[in-house]
């Protein structure tokens, strides 16, 4: 069964070709010869086949002989893993011969979509979640609500929040204050990230104009415009204008006014209206730095 799959194949020669080579065997005892001599070579190179090909049970056994013939013990089984690793190769047909449509990328973003930052849905959601106070001061409580549809991660951003709250180089090193994030109704501020659109709702009677952020009363009412492409003076670090943000309007609640720069190319006052522009001063998220 080996040698006739084997020869089905087309591994070993074509008898036909060899006849032809040896010019239609005139001379009897010379082909008697080279009928043995291809005898012998037929079965060689078919030997050599069968162990190059253990993808079958059978020629495994055969490769499996040949090599503990020759040297050590052969210790896979039978019926187990091929002893060589040659992966078996789907032959093509006519069905795959038109190239396949790359498969689409996970990490690549459906044409035309952008994040939402602007269309509001007018309701807030709270973030779940606790974080404790780091410090041993006057507990203040906090909870993060989110306008609904807009595309943040509410999680990171209380993780955000919490992080510039809680920062050596923020409020909580010059007020005797320790914020605590919490999920209750009875928190002591709200930090609400909205659209423009209910920003200026929720920041009345002051006038925020779809494009800055306040602190009316008990809410921290953060503009998602500027949370996500912040302002050109911070030349793309986002990251640091999101501190800014949350350090100005919670220092209003702790009773802080507004500040201006005062000598040009040092940090910005923290309470100055940064995103109103920097008149010459340097982008600055921390208290500690400069407050006012
Ligand atoms: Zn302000």
């Amino acid at each position: 069964m080996t040698t006739r799959r084997t020869g089905q194949r087309g591994d070993a020669p074509a008898p036909g070709a060899v006849r032809q080579r040896d010019g239609g065997g005139r001379h009897s005892r010379k082909k008697s010869y080279k009928a043995q001599w291809f005898s012998v070579t037929a079965l060689a190179v078919l030997g050599t086949v069968v162990v190059m090909h253990p993808d079958a049970t059978n020629r495994r056994s055969l490769a499996a002989e040949v090599v503990a013939g020759a040297s050590a013990p052969v210790t896979a089984p039978v019926t187990g893993v091929p002893i060589s690793a040659v992966t078996p190769v789907p032959t093509p047909t006519q069905k795959f011969t038109t190239p396949l449509r790359p498969a689409p990328s996970l990490t690549r973003q459906p044409k035309g979509s952008k994040p939402n930052v602007t269309v509001s849905s007018g309701k807030l959601a709270v973030v779940p979640g606790f974080d404790k106070a780091s410090g041993v001061r006057d507990k203040l409580t906090y909870r993060v609500e989110i306008e609904q549809g807009l595309s943040l991660n509410g999680a990171v951003v209380a993780a955000t929040i919490h992080k510039t709250l809680t920062d050596p180089r923020g409020w909580q090193a010059i007020h005797p204050v320790s914020f605590e994030r919490t999920d209750k109704a009875d928190a002591d501020l709200r930090i609400i990230l909205a659209t423009p659109t209910l920003t200026d709702k929720l920041c009345l009677p002051l006038d925020t104009g779809g494009e800055v952020s306040c602190r009316v009363e008990d809410r921290v009412v953060l503009n998602a415009k500027r949370w996500m492409y912040a302002i050109p003076a911070y030349d793309g670090d986002v990251s640091l204008y999101r501190s800014y943000l949350v350090n100005h309007e919670v220092g209003h609640a702790l009773g802080h006014g507004h500040s201006t720069c005062t000598k040009a190319k040092t940090p910005a006052p923290v309470m100055m209206q940064q995103t109103k522009g920097l008149a010459g001063c340097l982008p600055n998220a921390w208290p500690t730095i400069k407050a006012t």
